[in-house]
């Protein structure tokens, strides 16, 4: 991941796309460069979470002004750790979704993470882009295997030249986890010590994706660890619950 700074802000881009998919835009944004105070410093996103509505619309303005996408072009999801995935061709919330898909150019995908993997798959030949957000219920419930479904199924996709890339979210090390919740993880994603079960939740949304035949090269994550960088993310985890959102966007732009 390399990092722009503009108006304050400081936005995570991937430079390997330029070559793989050049009309594809991705940026993470961090929690740099925003209005609110703490816990929430500063550019939190997320709304109904204890913060304030004010400061949660400027953010949202600076950053959507910052980063060119207008904000009637940004369709996102209320997300519950859920596997509904939705078909947008327009901006808005979708209720109870954690998976959106687009074929439509311009219009923006954001999901909201605070630890949980933003996960997205956009395919080159067939230019439909899908966001999903996956936390360990979403992943376990299987939402990338069920994306695959929709974008092979309906747009018909071959997973071979699809594109996968995981933006920042917590890591195997600082990720513990229940013996109930680490069951039916598969082994290689679970790393148990002393009693404490610890998930790495990326491997497991790399494993997802090659399972659904995306090429190893074709999956680019962002090597971020929510709960390890502070001064860059917020975590749900790391800071007790109480705590910002950050929003990773994708669009599929004009073709260069
Ligand atoms: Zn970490």
């Amino acid at each position: 991941m390399h990092w722009t700074e503009k108006n304050g802000l400081k936005l995570g881009g991937f430079a390997s796309l330029g070559i793989l998919a050049p009309e594809l835009a991705l940026v993470f944004c961090s929690r740099a460069g925003g209005f609110s105070e703490p816990p929430f410093d500063s550019l939190n996103l997320g709304e109904g979470i204890g913060d304030d509505p004010e400061a949660v619309r400027l953010n949202r303005a600076k950053l959507l002004d910052s980063i060119g996408f207008p904000p009637e072009s940004v369709a996102r999801g209320r997300q519950v750790h859920g596997t509904r995935i939705e078909t947008v061709d327009s901006g808005g919330l979708c209720d109870g979704t954690d998976g959106l898909i687009t074929t439509r150019r311009g219009l923006a995908l954001a999901i909201s993470t605070a630890d949980c993997y933003p996960v997205f798959i956009y395919s080159p030949t067939e230019k439909v882009l899908a966001a999903l957000h996956v936390g360990r219920n979403g992943a376990k419930a299987g939402i990338i295997g069920k994306a695959f479904g929709i974008l092979y199924g309906t747009h018909h996709i071959d997973p071979y030249t699809a594109i996968a890339v995981a933006g920042p979210g917590i890591c195997g090390d600082c990720y513990t986890v229940s013996g109930g919740d680490a069951a039916g993880f598969p082994p290689e994603t679970i790393r148990t010590e002393d009693g404490a079960h610890r998930l790495d939740l990326l491997r497991f949304c790399e494993l997802e994706l090659l399972k659904a035949g995306v090429r190893r090269e074709n999956i680019k994550s962002a090597g971020l660890c929510t709960s390890c960088s502070a001064d860059l993310c917020f975590s749900y985890r790391r800071d007790g619950g109480r705590t910002g959102r950050h929003w990773t966007i994708a669009a599929i732009g004009p073709s260069p």
